[in-house]
């Protein structure tokens, strides 16, 4: 079924570069890469986000990651790789099937990590309470 963009991807319906394929994932070339080689990761099975996958597709999706990561590092020459998900508007995500970006990295690119900043008093043991929350 055509649910979104990627599914039509997928399903061949809007031509892509596709680097790899099986029964589980599909992977091609980000149409407007960060660096050359910027690929992403699709489970076939339409899931909007990475919550929405279920645990009968997760284990093949990470399989096809890994694998495709390691081709994408060897293939460019990478020094390295970045694993991006965005989930949710707030976290940047655009198209609404859930897609893991693997993206190529080189000593001196310029690309940096976020900022990050130190948590005032007591502040870390409250939040972690608050996530441990609902893992019990
Ligand atoms: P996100 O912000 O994580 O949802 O990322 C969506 C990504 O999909 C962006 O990096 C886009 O460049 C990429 N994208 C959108 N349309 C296409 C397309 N037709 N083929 C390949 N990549 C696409
Ligand atoms: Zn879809």
């Amino acid at each position: 079924m055509d649910k979104c963009l990627f599914c039509r991807i997928r399903n061949r319906k809007i031509p892509s570069l596709c680097v790899y394929e099986d029964k589980m994932v599909y992977a091609f070339l980000d149409i407007n890469p960060v660096n050359e080689g910027h690929t992403l990761v699709i489970p076939k099975v339409h899931a909007a986000d990475f919550l929405s996958i279920t645990p009968s597709e997760l284990p093949g999706l990470i399989w096809g990651v890994q694998k495709v990561a390691a081709a994408v590092q060897k293939g460019t020459r990478a020094d390295g790789f970045n694993l991006i998900v965005n989930n949710f508007r707030a976290a940047g995500q655009l198209v609404d099937h859930v897609h893991i970006h693997i993206i190529p990295r080189f000593n001196g690119d310029g690309f940096q990590h976020w900022l990050g900043k130190p948590y005032e008093d007591g502040q870390a043991d409250k939040v972690k309470e608050k996530i441990r929350t609902f893992l019990k």
